[in-house]
């Protein structure tokens, strides 16, 4: 029986039955055929395209996701870069996938800026790849838009991948607990501190979250302004613990 299906599934790879295209370069692959050697995080991308979004593998801050020298250790031990030693951010973790430059950042352009929805099944691979091994959140939040922004732009970027990872994890998922009570000029333009002040008190919480333990999806992580904002907000509700999780770590 196995040879038969052994036969079977070579010659679908021979009519080219089981090729799909790539997530990223949109060429057609078989992801019954790769040869990488490192773990597979996930099936929708070629094997050139896997290489070049492999998870970041260096040493980076715990708090922030910063890359730093390993012997940048904060007061407990672990990695951490200067800024969060000086001004620690409200969050108890971070997680990220990778670095915020080259493919990763085309992916992340083209997911917010383009409309591809498609790219949000790859990333959810991504964050599965990130949290497999951490305990379980009591639930899954996205970082909220301003909802006249979601009306504008069709969707929400970081609710499409974080609902897609919750539903791929079976997560405990709500994107109406969080909200975003004030628009705020667009954050690109504006230095570090200009976007706290832009940003303070912008985000709210819709109920108790007493002794929860939540995660917090976003794209990116730039400052880290609009995460400590949010975070605020999870810590006024209660909420016990807090770990920020994105696709990708702005290299600065
Ligand atoms: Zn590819
Ligand atoms: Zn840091």
């Amino acid at each position: 029986m196995s040879a038969l299906l052994t036969q079977l599934s070579k010659l679908r790879v021979r009519l080219g039955l089981d090729e799909k295209r790539c997530v990223h370069c949109l060429s057609p692959f078989s992801p019954n055929t790769l040869t990488y050697a490192p773990p597979v995080v996930t099936r929708l991308l070629c094997e050139e395209c896997l290489e070049d979004l492999a998870p970041y593998a260096g040493c980076f801050c715990a708090s922030c996701g910063r890359p730093v020298t390993p012997n940048s250790l904060g007061s407990d031990g672990r990695p951490q870069c200067q800024p969060c030693r000086e001004d620690p951010p409200p969050w108890n973790a971070a997680s990220f996938y990778g670095i915020y430059k080259d493919a990763l950042k085309d992916l992340i352009l083209r997911l917010k800026f383009n409309g591809e929805l498609a790219i949000t099944r790859l990333f959810a691979d991504f964050l599965f790849h990130v949290c497999q091994n951490l305990p379980r959140p009591d639930l899954t939040l996205p970082i909220p838009q301003y909802p006249a922004q979601t009306r504008a732009r069709g969707y929400n970027q970081a609710h499409e991948i974080a609902g897609t990872f919750a539903k791929k994890c079976r997560l405990s998922y709500d994107a109406n607990i969080l909200i975003r009570v004030k628009p705020g000029d667009p954050q690109e333009k504006l230095n570090a501190v200009r976007r706290r002040q832009n940003l303070k008190e912008a985000f709210h919480c819709e109920r108790s979250l007493s002794g929860q333990s939540v995660w917090l999806i976003d794209d990116v992580l730039t400052t880290g302004s609009t995460c400590r904002e949010a975070t605020y907000a999870l810590r006024a509700a209660d909420a016990a613990e807090v770990r920020v999780i994105f696709i990708g770590r702005a290299d600065s």
